[in-house]
C-alpha cells in the first residue's frame, strides 16, 4: 500500500494546479483521475473573463483579477517546465448587446467596471467594426475589455498535468476514487479501483463529481453538473482576433489557424455528454448573428463538458467542516480556467496553515453550506 503526504482526487486544471504547487514545496503528492485527467478543463473556451464575468461586487472579483494577471508568467513557467505553449492570446474581449434591454444591462456593467478600471471602453454600434472589422454595426452597443485575454484550455490542462509530473507528482489515470477512508473524523486515505492508498491529507478536486465522494461524510455539498455543448468552425477568409461575447452568454473565441470556438449551452443537473442538434443549432444561430462570416466556414468539431456549479455560484475552497485532513476544491463553474493559477497557490498556502489565506478563503469555505453532522466515522477498508 502506497503512502503519500497529500492525495488529490481529480486531475483537471484545479487538481493538477494544486498538486504542482504542493509538490514544488517538497511534499509527496498523488493525483487520481477516473479517466484521462481533466473533464471540464478539456472542454473549456479558455476565456480569462475576470471583468466580463462580474456585473457587481462579488467576493471572487479580486481573486479573479489577480489570477488573470498571473497568466503571462504562468505561460513562461509552463513552457520552460513542460515545453507546452498554452497559447495566451492578448487581443481582449468585446461584450455585445443585442437589444435595448441588453444595452441597459451592459451599461450598468460598464459603469461598475469602468469605475475600477478606466481602460474599459463603451462602444456605440458604429464603433464596433472599428475595433473588430469582422463584426457588423448590428448591435445595440458593446464594451471592450482589453485585459480579458484567453488561452487554449486543453493545452493548459495538459501543461499543468505535465508540470505536476515533472515536480514529482504520481498521476494515476483511469483510477477511480471509490470511497474515503476515515477513522474518528480524520482522513486516512482513499479506496480506489486499483486498491487503497494512504495519506494524512486528501483534497477532493473532482469537478462536477465532487459531491459523490462526500456521501459517507454526512456533509451534503450542493455542487451540480451544468452541461455545456460547443463547436468549432474553421474560416478560410477574414477572421476576428478578439473574443466576442454576447450578453445572452453565446461566445466566439478565435484560436490558432482561424479556428473559431463557439460556446456554450448551459443545461443544469445532467452528466449527459451527448451533443444535441438543438444545442448546436441554437449556438450557430446566435453566433452567426454576432459574426456573419461564420456561415462561410466549415464545422470542425463538436464536444461537451460538464461544469461544477455550487448553489451560490461561488467556488468551494477549504477544509471539510468536520473531517480533519480532508480538503475540498471545486465549484469553479464557468471560471475554472481563469482561476486555476491562483487556486493552486491559495490551496497550497491554506493547506500549509497560512492564516491570511484562511481569512481570504472564508467566503468560499465548504462549511458555508448546511451541515448534517454527528455521525462517527469508522470506514476503514
Ligand atoms: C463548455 C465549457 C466552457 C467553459 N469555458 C470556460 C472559459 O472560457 N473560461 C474559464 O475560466 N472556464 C471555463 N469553463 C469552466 C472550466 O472548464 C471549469 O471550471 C474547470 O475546468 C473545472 O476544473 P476541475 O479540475 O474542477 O474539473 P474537471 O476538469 O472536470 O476535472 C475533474 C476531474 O475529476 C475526475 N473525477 C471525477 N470523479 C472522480 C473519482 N471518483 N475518482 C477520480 N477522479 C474523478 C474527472 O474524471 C475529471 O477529470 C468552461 C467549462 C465548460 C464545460
Amino acid at each position: 500500500m502506497k503512502i503519500y503526504d497529500h492525495m488529490i482526487i481529480g486531475g483537471g486544471v484545479i487538481g493538477c494546479s494544486i498538486a504542482y504547487r504542493l509538490a514544488k514545496e517538497g511534499l509527496s503528492v498523488a493525483v487520481f483521475d477516473a479517466g484521462q485527467a481533466g473533464q471540464a478543463s478539456m472542454a473549456a473556451g479558455g476565456m480569462l473573463g475576470a471583468q466580463n464575468e462580474f456585473e457587481r461586487e462579488n467576493p471572487l472579483l479580486g481573486i479573479a483579477l489577480e489570477s488573470r494577471g498571473m497568466f503571462p508568467q504562468l505561460r513562461d513557467e509552463l513552457l520552460s517546465e513542460t515545453g507546452i505553449d498554452i497559447e495566451l492570446r492578448t487581443a481582449g474581449l468585446i461584450k455585445t448587446a443585442a437589444t435595448e434591454q441588453d444595452r441597459d444591462e451592459l451599461q450598468q456593467q460598464y459603469y461598475f467596471l469602468s469605475k475600477k478600471d478606466p481602460s474599459i471602453q463603451w462602444l456605440e454600434p458604429e464603433e464596433v467594426p472599428e475595433i473588430e472589422p469582422c463584426m457588423t454595426s448590428q448591435t445595440a452597443g458593446a464594451i471592450f475589455l482589453e485585459k480579458d485575454h484567453q488561452v487554449k484550455a486543453p493545452l493548459l490542462a495538459q501543461a499543468f498535468l505535465k508540470a505536476a509530473l515533472h515536480a514529482g507528482v504520481h498521476v494515476y489515470e483511469e483510477t477511480k476514487a471509490l470511497r474515503l477512508l476515515i477513522q474518528q473524523n480524520r482522513i486516512m486515505g482513499i479506496g480506489t479501483s486499483i486498491g487503497s492508498f494512504h495519506a494524512a491529507q486528501v483534497t477532493i478536486a473532482a469537478g462536477a463529481w465532487s459531491s459523490h465522494l462526500l456521501v459517507d461524510t454526512d456533509f451534503s455539498l450542493p455542487v451540480i453538473p451544468v452541461k455545456g455543448e460547443c463547436l468549432s468552425i474553421r474560416l478560410a477568409g477574414p477572421a476576428p482576433v478578439k473574443t466576442i461575447f454576447a450578453v445572452d452568454g453565446c461566445y466566439i473565441v478565435p484560436k490558432r489557424n482561424k479556428e473559431m470556438l463557439i460556446g456554450a449551452t448551459s443545461i443544469p443537473d445532467t452528466f449527459d455528454t451527448s451533443v444535441t442538434a438543438r444545442g448546436i443549432l441554437s449556438l450557430l444561430q446566435r453566433a452567426s448573428h454576432l459574426l456573419p462570416v461564420l456561415s462561410d466556414g466549415t464545422i470542425h468539431r463538436t464536444w461537451v463538458g460538464v461544469r461544477p456549479q455550487a448553489a451560490d455560484h461561488l467556488p468551494v475552497m477549504g477544509s471539510h467542516p468536520f473531517i480533519e485532513g480532508l480538503y475540498i476544491c471545486t465549484g469553479h463553474y464557468r471560471n475554472g480556467i481563469l482561476l486555476s493559477p491562483i487556486t493552486g497557490i491559495l490551496m497550497k498556502d491554506y493547506i500549509n496553515g497560512c492564516q491570511e489565506t484562511h481569512k481570504l478563503l472564508t467566503p468560499f469555505a465548504p462549511g458555508r453550506f448546511s451541515v448534517v453532522s454527528g455521525a462517527k466515522h469508522t470506514i476503514m477498508k
